[in-house]
């Protein structure tokens, strides 16, 4: 594998001074270099952005989908290589690593088709003598330069999912990846450098949150879409002031188990969620709530599948959990499991931290106000509450900043309108678990987890603007 990584400034590869080094968070070893870029290289990626965009924005639709295709084709080609570098720079069991490389490949699949519907509507406005013999047509047009800015959990998926809809759409983009995850989006580049898209439509590139806020602030990038931390995000909508803004931020997500019907099921879609990639995931289970008559019978199963989980190294085929992304993380997780015990909640199982890593974690007795229930704990950490009432669940699920994603296990038809009716969340998932993605489906939060939608289709309409055409034709 490759060692040093130059980034990407439309289709010319850089380096600087300010050196990057990237560590696997399993062995602290360094997984490879890239650079950070400077305020002259994203000066030059802005004006290419600007110079491109007069070719994107008229690139016909069959165009785009050739260039997207020719992406997926090229992540297809070097599958492993990608999975390999997110495990290595991200921690992220190997298996996992693989799943997200065929997701976003999948995201390609869904552009390249998306980029070929894209279309408008036809109006007739003959609705009063006044405008007879008048007609519209309504239709979407690209937005121009967009911004990207990215966490460091999903290193392709989660870039894919900006640049992807950017290309079908019309618009230029620019990738700000994660320092921590960087690699990935540069060996992406390299793929896309490829693809046939015109000379400065995407440059992607480290740098320093300086230059990051320069490059939101400046009035030729027309639209920031930012995933990460609700902290970063709603800050950096401040700066982006009056421009377009997309924000896919944290979450505490919740599931509620109402029945009996199939608890095995539940159980092993519970721990997926709850500790995959050590919960480092947006839309994590991190509450658990269960209906006080399953509520024995639940946990016996769920405590003793989770010792079946096997810790170690992300590069074992039979890893579940790897390290956390830092040693930081993991002590954070240990202080808050630390401060609810000392308030009286009570650890089922797990709890402790070794080094990196932390064990799978379940903790019962605890109050909505703890940090391990009120914060995005971000760890394989899961609060579970018995409940009484099906109603009173779902006010403690709302009882929460955040509002991701929700999932209810029930086979009661009434409870899955008064879940879709009552809960403050961007999507009810019925009969599994909050961390169900399809990337095409519309995905993103309400309260402090976020504004706008992605998944593709959502995320052109996020990245284009509706533009009318009248026309007299008396
Ligand atoms: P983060 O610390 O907020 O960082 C996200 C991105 O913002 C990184 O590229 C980071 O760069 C950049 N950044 C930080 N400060 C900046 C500034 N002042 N100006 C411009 N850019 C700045 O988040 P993270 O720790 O990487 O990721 C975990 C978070 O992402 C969690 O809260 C998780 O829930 C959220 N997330 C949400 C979704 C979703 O779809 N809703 C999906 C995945 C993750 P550096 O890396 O260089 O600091």
């Amino acid at each position: 594998m490759q060692n040093e990584f130059k980034f990407l400034i439309s289709n010319d590869w850089r380096e600087s001074k300010n050196v990057l080094e990237v560590r696997n968070p399993y062995n602290n070893d360094v997984v490879g270099i890239t650079y950070l870029a400077t305020e002259g290289d994203i000066n030059d990626a802005i004006l290419n952005a600007v110079s491109a965009f007069k070719e994107t924005r008229k690139l016909p639709a069959y165009k785009r989908a050739e260039i997207l295709c020719n992406i997926k084709n090229g992540i297809s080609e070097r599958k492993e290589d990608f999975a390999r570098t997110i495990t290595l720079e991200a921690g992220k069991p190997i298996a996992d690593s693989r799943l997200e490389v065929e997701r976003a490949i999948c995201t390609f699949q869904i552009a390249m088709e998306e980029a070929t519907r894209i279309s408008g509507e036809y109006i007739s406005l003959d609705i009063s003598e006044r405008s007879k013999n008048r007609n519209a047509i309504h239709k979407r047009f690209p937005i121009g330069p967009i911004l990207g800015i990215t966490p460091f959990n999903f290193p392709i998926n989660l870039v894919v999912h900006k640049i992807a809809p950017a290309i079908a759409s019309g618009s230029t983009i620019i990738i700000k990846p994660a320092s921590k995850t960087p690699l990935t989006a540069l060996l992406l580049g390299k793929v896309i450098s490829e693809s046939g898209l015109p000379s400065g439509a995407f440059s992607v590139f480290p740098c320093s949150p300086g230059l990051a806020e320069q490059i939101i602030s400046d009035d030729r990038i027309k639209m920031l879409t930012f995933t990460g931390s609700a902290e970063i995000g709603w800050r950096l909508k401040q700066i982006a002031n009056k421009k377009k803004v997309t924000l896919e931020l944290g979450g505490n997500a919740g599931t509620i188990i109402d029945c009996n019907d199939n608890i095995d099921y539940a159980v092993r879609r519970c721990i997926t969620s709850a500790f995959s990639y050590s919960g480092q995931v947006c839309i994590s289970l991190q509450r658990l709530f269960i209906n006080k008559i399953i509520y024995s019978d639940f946990m016996s199963k769920f405590l003793k599948e989770i010792k079946t989980l096997k810790m170690g190294n992300p590069m074992d085929e039979n890893t579940k959990l790897g390290p956390m992304i830092d040693e930081q993380s993991a002590k954070r997780t240990e202080l808050w499991i630390k401060e609810a015990v000392n308030h009286g909640a009570v650890i089922a199982c797990g709890g402790l931290r070794k080094g990196v890593f932390f064990e799978p974690t379940v903790v019962t007795n605890t109050t909505p106000q703890m940090k391990i229930n009120a914060n995005e704990v971000f760890a394989p950490v899961v609060t579970v509450t018995e409940y009484e009432s099906f109603e009173d669940a779902v006010e403690q699920l709302n009882n929460s900043v955040y509002g991701l994603q929700a999932g209810i296990f029930t086979n009661n038809i009434k409870h899955v309108f008064y879940a879709y009716e009552h809960l403050d969340v961007g999507g009810v998932i019925i009969n599994d678990v909050p961390s169900f993605r399809a990337d095409s489906m519309p995905y993103g939060g309400a309260k402090e987890s976020g504004i706008g939608r992605e998944g593709v289709r959502y995320a052109m309409e996020e990245m284009t603007e509706p533009k009318l055409l009248v026309l007299n034709l008396s």
